[in-house]
């Protein structure tokens, strides 16, 4: 990813990062390695971050800023409040802040860049969700669990990792692409707040795209 200076008055080099699946990019005021940190009083110590799924999306979500964050020009969030994850392309403009009102110098004003997101194909193709055995073993264990003739004490036990319960026979359940399987109304929240875009998994942190096309191209 590659985001651009792009206004006028005061302009900052290019910002680029490597994002692969499973880091948080998060972006600041606090000058910090693992930080993208902007040197403005509008910007929060930790504004916003960037989140990578499985298959190379790149979400942001603005985790509770004082001043707010900007998509192209509509805010993510009231004051203090954390935002939904939204997914980026390249040409979105996010705006960090508002400009103090009166003061002109530089660490007064709010912070907009332009996203470029390039996709390297190798790393696309390494990606870490390609795990059909471990899928294959999870169903085959789910459909165990769900079969009511096979509840007792020898049969494959599966329980929801959030609830800690079994996952038992007439339930709805999740399954994400890590293979971690929930009961559908403990998932429920997690999915609300990654605004039905995008799923965390609490288990293994992996984040899958939820809106990733299903159609299978070879
Ligand atoms: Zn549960
Ligand atoms: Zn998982």
């Amino acid at each position: 990813m590659h985001t651009h200076p792009f206004r006028r008055n005061f302009t900052f080099a290019p910002v680029e990062r490597e994002l692969v699946p499973g880091t948080v990019v998060r972006i600041g005021r606090r000058p910090k390695q693992e930080f993208i940190a902007f040197r403005s009083k509008v910007v929060s110590r930790t504004h916003a971050e960037l989140v990578i799924s499985d298959d190379l999306q790149v979400y942001f979500r603005d985790v509770g800023s004082s001043s707010g964050t900007f998509l192209n020009r509509l805010r993510l969030s009231p004051t203090g409040k954390e935002s939904r994850p939204y997914p980026l392309k390249s040409g979105d403009i996010l705006q960090l802040g508002v400009d103090y009102q009166g003061r002109q110098e530089e660490v007064y004003k709010s912070v907009m860049m332009k996203i470029f997101i390039t996709v390297n194909r190798n790393a696309a193709e390494n990606r870490p969700r390609m795990k059909p055995l471990r899928l294959k073993l999870a169903l085959r264990n789910l459909l165990v669990a769900m079969t009511p003739s096979n509840r007792d004490a020898s049969s494959a036990c599966t329980d929801c990792c959030i609830c800690l319960s079994t996952l038992a026979p007439s339930q709805a359940l999740f399954l994400a692409p890590c293979s971690h399987c929930f009961h559908y109304k403990c998932v429920v929240p997690l999915l609300k707040s990654g605004g039905g875009v995008m799923f965390q998994c609490p288990l293994c942190r992996q984040v899958a795209n939820l809106e990733a096309n299903v159609s299978i191209d070879e």
